[in-house]
């Protein structure tokens, strides 16, 4: 079973009506949805978010300003896929690191990223690099 963590603040509550079909279609596909929060369960304003996890039938997790994957794993619940507006809020400082250094790794070369539109008629397949400097 897949599971997916789907974070509340400007993810969730960027679009209601869209998030709640899009957690509906991946339920009635066999999927687990929990909303996972940096939020603290204590904090104001959680009656809201409370009412619609319930209307939805899913869990939630308040990670309490705590990284979202270490309080994941804590509770023995581990997503295969993040939905959130804020991924640096996800990877415990570990894995952080790991990823961090990687980057650094490879921003010598980032001559090489691209970027495929396949959504814009006028960019319809294009393939662009982000640097377009010569290579010596
Ligand atoms: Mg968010």
């Amino acid at each position: 079973m897949i599971k997916v963590a789907v974070d509340y603040d400007d993810t969730f509550t960027l679009n209601p009506a869209l998030m709640s079909r899009l957690i509906r279609l991946l339920k009635s596909a066999g999927c687990e949805v929990k909303i996972v929060t940096w939020r603290h369960s204590i904090a104001e304003g959680n009656n809201i978010l409370e009412m619609a996890a319930k209307h939805l039938e899913i869990g939630i997790i308040y990670c309490g300003g705590q990284p979202k994957q270490a309080i994941c794993k804590y509770l023995g619940w581990e997503p295969d896929v993040w939905v959130d507006d804020k991924p640096e809020t996800i990877p415990d400082r570990a894995t952080l690191g790991i990823f961090y250094t990687h980057a650094m790794m490879r921003e010598a070369h980032l001559e090489h990223s691209a970027e495929i539109n396949n959504h814009d008629e006028s960019h319809a397949n294009q393939v662009g690099t982000k640097d377009s400097r010569p290579r010596s």
